[in-house]
């Protein structure tokens, strides 16, 4: 069966209207999503992908992808099987393309895109969850699949394969254990920076009721204000209940060794991206400098090699890997396999468009196949679900392994017609 045509769209939700997402320098989201439909010879089977971008600029990613459709269109799936660690090595490496990259920003992400609706297509035609697809491969096979340039100095793929091939002796019982009992997560959606004391503390009061234990609130732009609302939360969860803070890239180093001092009496489980996601140095001396404080960063960490240094670094605590700004599972993987060897944990990057319902797949193959560390969590903030066709389920602050098969980040149709940039109904009526 053979890939007969590729859509892009870009589609723009006007989230800002209401606040959500808003954090110290991201003050007006438009959660936004390049999406890409690939059509094969059956009209059932259809590939879809995306990357999560926040509205200005998804044009772009979505232009990328034209340059990338050659190397896909007319190959049969099981072709793109076969070849997918060489489809992605031809992308990444475009010879043009790789001088406005290379493997980073706008062309990393339409290829994020790609792979995702790629590897959502070979899901379906083996009517599995995309998790369970991986899940299912020999680990060699899989190995194969994956991108370890330049990471072979820190990580070999024969290691990768011993570490695959370890987990795989518990698999019954560890799958038996995922599916009964969900993935931990925690929730973003209750502290947006735009959010008043009002909102917050009702969001937080309903979150307590629904099962929620750890809650994640945002900082960065006023230190006495970040105080007052840390505390707030704090008193409303009480000791027990974890609490970390995101302050976006806010801070200069310096500044984030003061503020990280006065906030962490409140006792944060983490904090989230202090600085620059670039400054693998600068992490590593705020971590030298707040005592047991720990750091979490990866949501702009642009690529593999960038993971590399942060983790074999220690300049962070907690790996935050994102389904979209890394080029899908080529790359995720082997950072998930990194991250094992080393015994960091990976709490994945989730919420905007469609990134709660490709971590819920992540997170299951990591638990199930890759890491050995206890701490499993993930994030969750149910932004933009609405669109969604089967969203990601969340009950007691747990993902429920989905089942369907695919990588579940399928926007509904009547919601790709309104919200196409700019000719769908939604934003032609704005203009
Ligand atoms: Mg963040």
């Amino acid at each position: 069966m053979k890939i007969i045509g590729i859509n892009v769209h870009d589609i723009r939700f006007p989230t800002s209207l209401d606040g959500i997402g808003s954090d110290a320098v991201h003050v007006d989201c438009d959660y936004s999503a390049t999406y890409v439909e690939i059509l094969t010879e059956s009209p059932e089977l259809r590939g879809i992908g995306l990357s999560f971008t926040i509205g200005k600029g998804n044009e772009l990613c979505a232009k990328c992808i034209d340059y990338f459709k050659p190397l896909v269109l007319q190959k049969t799936i099981l072709e793109i099987e076969e070849t997918i660690a060489e489809i992605w090595q031809k992308c990444t490496n475009h010879s043009q393309l790789r001088w406005i990259g290379p493997e980073k920003g706008v062309v990393h992400m339409a290829v994020a895109a790609v792979f995702n609706a790629l590897w959502d297509l070979l899901s379906k035609y083996y009517k599995k969850p995309l998790w369970k697809y991986i899940v299912d491969m020999e680990s060699s096979k899989l190995v194969k699949k994956l991108s370890f340039r330049y990471l072979e100095d820190a990580i070999t793929r024969g290691e990768a394969v011993s570490i695959l091939e370890n987990k795989r002796r518990d698999l019954k019982n560890s799958s038996r254990s995922i599916i009964e009992s969900g993935f931990p997560c925690y929730t973003t959606a209750t502290g947006w920076l735009g959010y008043s004391d009002e909102k917050m503390t009702e969001l937080v009061k309903q979150s307590l009721q629904d099962g929620w234990t750890h809650f994640k609130i945002k900082v960065g732009q006023d230190l006495q204000r970040d105080i007052h609302r840390v505390k707030l939360v704090r008193d409303l969860i009480g000791p027990n209940n974890k609490l970390m803070v995101d302050a976006n890239q806010m801070w200069s180093v310096d500044e984030s060794i003061i503020n990280i001092n006065k906030l962490k009496k409140f006792n944060l489980y983490f904090v989230e991206e202090p600085t620059s996601p670039d400054d693998i140095l600068g992490f590593k001396k705020i971590k030298e400098n707040v005592g047991n404080v720990n750091l979490a960063s990866g949501e702009m960490c642009q690529n593999r090699v960038m993971f590399k240094q942060f983790l074999i670094n220690r300049s962070l605590d907690f790996c935050q890997i994102d389904s979209c700004r890394l080029a899908s599972l080529n790359e995720i993987i082997p950072v998930m396999l990194l991250a094992s060897k080393l015994n960091i944990p990976i709490i994945p990057h989730a919420g905007g468009v469609g990134l709660c319902e490709y971590v819920q797949h992540l997170n299951i193959i990591n638990y199930l196949l890759i890491t050995d560390n206890k701490t499993y969590l993930s994030e969750y903030a149910e932004s933009c679900c609405e669109h969604i066709e089967r969203p990601a389920k969340v009950v007691n602050g747990r993902y429920i392994t989905p089942q369907e098969p695919g990588y579940s980040a399928v926007i509904k149709p009547s919601s790709v017609e309104s919200y196409n940039f700019p000719n769908g109904k939604f934003w032609s009526s704005k203009t």
